[in-house]
């Protein structure tokens, strides 16, 4: 679905990504993973066209597509969940409908799969932080994207929103989609993620299955050497 090849991202003498290159395949939960400042929400801006980047290259699908084009098929998760405060939940998803040129008539089912259905006619300044975050999944799903892309999305939530959203990525994943999730906590990764790239400055650390990197020898020498976050 993306690869991305020896990606570098500099702000003036700061290397925030380094030579990087993995490739997303269909179907796999894929965590990015590091520290804070290793570089994730950078690689994400760039692969969203948010971002310039400086050197190397990426390609989505096919590799033919433009990524204008080829973001039509992504849904991202990069911000805090910004929606009208005093619309409700349905009228928000309305609004998200009208602006990306989407039919509405996936509002419900997308409302009933974050579990926001009976709650859909609340008013968005209402919500609890776990609720908004699911919103803003079920807004980037209305488009029924092939993939998934979400940024610290359990980040500043409470241990039952924390376990909600885990739930609902590997409910969203059992449907099909692809799913890259970036994340400073390897436990999460370990929970939601099938695949993984870690990162640190900018540099990738390892690329591969989760369970073969917590399985392979390096992995407490990885784990030693971050014990912070990682
Ligand atoms: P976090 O876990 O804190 O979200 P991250 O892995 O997402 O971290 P990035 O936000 O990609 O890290 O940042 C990587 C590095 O690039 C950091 O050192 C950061 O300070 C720097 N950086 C990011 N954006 C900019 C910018 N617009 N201007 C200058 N430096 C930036
Ligand atoms: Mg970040």
């Amino acid at each position: 679905i993306l690869r991305i090849n020896n990606l570098t991202k500099k702000f003036g003498a700061l290397t925030a990504v380094n030579d990087l290159s993995f490739t997303i395949e269909k179907g796999n939960v894929y965590g990015l993973l590091g520290p804070n400042g290793s570089g994730k929400s950078t690689t994400l801006g760039i692969v969203l066209n948010v971002v310039n980047k400086t050197s190397g290259d990426f390609s989505w699908f096919d590799g033919k597509t433009s990524t204008h084009e080829a973001l039509k098929k992504v849904g991202a998760i990069i911000e805090r969940p910004n929606f009208y405060p005093y619309m409700s939940a349905e009228k928000n998803l309305k609004l998200v409908c009208k602006i990306k040129g989407v039919s509405s008539h996936n509002i419900r089912e997308k409302l009933e799969l974050v579990g926001l259905w009976d709650r859909k006619d609340s008013k968005f300044s209402t919500y609890s932080l776990g609720m908004k975050q699911r919103l803003a999944i079920a807004s980037a799903l209305l488009n029924d994207p092939e993939i998934l892309i979400l940024d610290e999305p359990t980040n500043g939530l409470d241990p039952q929103g924390i376990h909600q959203i885990r739930e609902l990525i590997t409910r969203i994943a059992g449907k099909g989609t692809t799913i890259l999730l970036a994340s400073h906590l390897l436990d999460e990764v370990e929970k939601v993620c099938s695949h993984v790239v870690v990162l640190r400055k900018g540099v990738k650390l390892y690329s591969g299955r989760v369970d073969e990197m917590i399985a392979s020898h390096g992995f407490f020498e990885l784990k030693a050497n971050n014990n912070e976050n990682l």
